[in-house]
């Protein structure tokens, strides 16, 4: 079941990192919990009464000049509306109410999205103080006092958000849907693969459950199942904000990934792999998603028979991280192998969502260890006395070891291969977790 996304909207200042630093503090998430994950995520593992969600600080740009703060504000608001369940709008006691604030605060309320509007560093507990009042003209219900710092009013913030959110279903009714994200730097053919998508196969207009916002999401039917593929219409929106397109951009791109089983990492094949293509990659990666290249524009590639080779060993030497995702070549514009595509992502979901029995699990353990011995440090042999997958999307696992840092990277990596050959777990990262038993 996806967890829903809240955004955290507001300002430069009023607080949005230090209320995203309390909520997410409250609960250590799996993510944070995985070696090898070394970039600061903008979204956070929550939880509230009993409720997961994915928390997101919206606004990690400078704080922009005065002229393009406005600008910058509605695009921030803009991608919130796209992407979340539900948004939190932070404005400032000590400000007061600001006329960007009350713009966003429109634009929000237009939108028809659930929006609590939280009035920060109200630090004094007790009767709100006078100016608390004027926050009630942005339209947007009853402010909830809070102290970001101090903790104070978090609780009634998150209560509220948890009523906004749409209904919790039992059973997901697009359980069978496979969302799917396309990123990639800009120009490398994006928008125009998913167009090709909308116009060869048969079109279902799509929306998030209980809104009533404009479409964004395009899910497809064709001979491999239904398809939903994430904010098309970001794709094909350009920012307006000069200075700032690749911070908004990354934000698209991020808010797309986190609602999606599986990324296709677009990949400009008349200009090769750039580092901007392993950082767009490497988003997908951690946030867990089955991964899929595509190297598109194929049919302007100037090749011979070596081209695919030399670019597969291209690939394996830029994107070492990724050695799971299979590449493919394709062509937006003939729509080559776009059939092939649809098959690795049906692929890359089922394993990104794949669970193996513990039984299953310690066989293939004990059989990796009998074939090569664990290492040794200092005298002391490394002991894994039991594994089980502790989650799926992605496939995590637990270790339970003797000594934790006597399980080298390399030994986890050859562990894991066994895994992912046994399980047939391609496509997909997978998380190992290790833990001493006492
Ligand atoms: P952002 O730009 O919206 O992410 O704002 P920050 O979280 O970086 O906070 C901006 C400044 O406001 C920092 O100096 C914070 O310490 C301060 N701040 C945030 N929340 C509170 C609060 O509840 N009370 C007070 N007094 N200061 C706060
Ligand atoms: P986006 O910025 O990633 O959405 O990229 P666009 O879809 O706007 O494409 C950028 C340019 O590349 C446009 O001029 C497209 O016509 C061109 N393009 C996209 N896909 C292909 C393709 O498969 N083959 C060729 N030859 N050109 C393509």
């Amino acid at each position: 079941m996806s967890k829903p996304i809240v955004a955290i909207v507001g300002r430069p200042n009023v607080g949005k990192s230090t209320l995203f630093n309390k909520i997410v503090g409250r609960r250590l998430s799996i993510v944070e919990d995985t070696p090898g994950v070394t970039r600061d995520r903008i979204f956070g593992d929550a939880e509230w009464c009993g409720r997961q969600f994915s928390l997101v600080d919206t606004g990690g740009l400078e704080p922009a000049s005065r002229d393009v703060l406005l600008t910058q504000m509605r695009e921030q608001a803009q991608i919130a509306i796209d992407s979340a369940s539900a948004i939190i709008f932070v404005t400032d006691l000590r400000t007061g109410v600001t006329a960007t604030d009350q713009e966003v605060a429109d634009l929000l309320l237009k939108s028809g999205r659930p929006v609590v509007l939280c009035v920060n560093k109200c630090d004094s507990v007790g009767q709100p103080p006078v100016e608390f009042y004027e926050f009630y003209n942005l339209g947007l219900g009853d402010p909830v006092m809070v102290s970001s710092v101090h903790g104070h009013g978090t609780g009634d913030l998150l209560d509220r958000v948890m009523e906004s959110l749409p209904e919790q279903q039992e059973e997901e009714p697009d359980g069978e849907i496979i969302k799917v994200a396309v990123i990639g730097k800009p120009n490398v053919g994006k928008s125009s693969l998913v167009n090709r998508v909308a116009g060869e196969n048969r079109c279902i207009v799509s929306d998030m459950a209980g809104t009533t916002r404009d479409a964004v999401d395009m899910t497809i039917e064709n001979r491999h199942g239904t398809f939903t593929f994430i904010d098309t219409a970001g794709l094909r929106r350009r920012s307006k904000v000069e200075d700032s397109v690749e911070y908004y951009s990354n934000l698209r791109a991020e808010m797309a990934v986190e609602r999606a089983d599986v990324c296709l990492i677009l990949i400009d094949g008349t200009v090769g792999f750039t580092d901007q293509d392993s950082k767009v990659a490497g988003i997908a990666h951690e946030a867990g998603k089955g991964c899929i290249v595509c190297v598109n524009k194929w049919d302007a590639v100037e090749k011979d028979d070596k081209t695919m080779d030399q670019m597969r060993l291209k690939l394996s030497e830029d994107f070492s991280f990724m050695s799971y995702a299979p590449i493919i070549f394709i062509s937006a514009k003939t729509g080559q192998r776009l059939d092939r595509m649809f098959e690795l992502i049906k692929m890359a979901a089922m394993s990104n969502a794949m669970r193996v029995t513990t039984g299953a699990l310690n066989d293939v353990l004990a059989q990796a260890v009998n074939r090569v011995q664990p290492p040794t440090d200092k005298g002391r042999r490394l002991k894994i006395y039991y594994m089980t997958q502790a989650s799926t999307k992605p496939p995590t696992f637990v270790c339970f070891v003797n000594d934790h840092e006597l399980f080298h990277y390399s030994y986890q990596r050859y562990i894991i291969n066994r895994i992912r050959e046994t399980f047939g777990l391609d496509c997909t990262p997978v998380r190992l977790m290790i833990r001493d038993k006492k």
